[in-house]
């Protein structure tokens, strides 16, 4: 276990994808001077369970702008803190039910092209060639995204860790923050191994950001909801299409119907 410094320009809490990444990126810019605590073990929270879809796909320029942000890093992250991940880029197709949704997706292929990606519409007999298993009689077309994926978000985590700690940034695990006070302008993070006094503190702890805002008198406005997937064991279509082909299928994401459906192996991944 990491002993833990008196003192530290940010302290993040929470040791999931956000605060591994949150202290990556400090470090990059030069903000060594960081600790990370994680009451747990990293990734001990929503984390280890997400199911790691990647979209770029977003109605909003600046979400699509970070999710675009993350599949280039995820690209050659593994590479450059030398910790191999499993990120397959398979694609994905996003069904329109209706005039409307294609509508939409048009806007979003607008937005995904001046932000330089080359994500596309397609027809309904498009989407059938690229996904041979597609019922599609009451489909109107459906938007192509190359650049969606899945990534291990435990591998992931660890990555950006590792990217971290090289950097000179420091992670204390089974660390709780307990309480925060103020003092001559700077912030006192207090944990059962002692406190850390600091500038700035980033509160990235997940569905638990809410007690991290109320030791700041800070309300954040969340819910935490459940999300659960199902897997479903290997299917012999899909292990001789996937053979004949020599790739998985594209993901496939349907909003009307509120779920999404991924190739995991040779069987399927099944989520809200
Ligand atoms: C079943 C499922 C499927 C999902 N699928 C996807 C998907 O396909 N794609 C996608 O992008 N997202 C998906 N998500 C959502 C994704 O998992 C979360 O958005 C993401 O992991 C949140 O990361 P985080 O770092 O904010 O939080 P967390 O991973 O919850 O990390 C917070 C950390 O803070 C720590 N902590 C809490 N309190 C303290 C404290 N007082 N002191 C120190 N540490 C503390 C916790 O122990 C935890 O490790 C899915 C989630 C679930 C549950």
């Amino acid at each position: 276990m990491a002993d833990l410094p008196a003192t530290a320009r940010v302290v993040v809490i929470g040791g999931g994808a956000v605060g591994a990444s949150s202290l990556y990126h400090l470090a990059l810019k030069g903000w060594t001077d960081c600790v990370l605590l994680e009451k747990n073990e990293l990734t001990s929270g929503s984390t280890w369970h997400a199911a790691g879809n990647v979209p770029t796909f977003s109605a909003s320029w600046s979400v699509m702008n970070m999710q675009r942000y993350s599949t280039e890093l995820y690209r050659d992250l593994g590479a450059r803190v030398d910790y191999p991940m499993n990120y397959h880029v398979t694609g994905s197709l996003r069904l329109a039910h209706s005039r409307n949704r294609m509508m939409e997706f048009e806007r979003v292929v607008g937005m995904g092209r001046y932000q330089g990606m080359d994500v596309s519409m397609v027809s309904v007999s498009d989407l059938k060639d690229r996904y041979p298993f597609l019922e599609t009689h009451d489909l109107a077309g459906g938007l192509y995204d190359p650049y969606d994926g899945d990534i291990d978000p435990a591998q992931l985590t660890q990555a950006l860790a590792k990217g971290a700690r090289d950097l000179g940034a420091r992670i204390v695990r089974f660390c709780p923050a307990t309480g925060v006070r103020r003092d001559g302008g700077e912030w006192i993070v207090e944990t059962p191994q002692g406190e850390i006094r600091c500038e700035v503190v980033v509160n990235a702890a997940g569905y638990r950001a809410q007690e991290i805002g109320a030791m700041f008198g800070r309300f954040v406005p969340m819910v935490s909801m459940s999300h659960q997937y199902m897997l479903t064991d290997p299917i012999p279509e899909l292990e001789a299409w996937s053979a004949e082909q020599g790739r998985k299928l594209p993901l496939l994401r349907d909003v009307d119907s509120s779920y999404y459906l991924r190739q995991e192996k040779f069987g399927l991944n099944l989520g809200p």
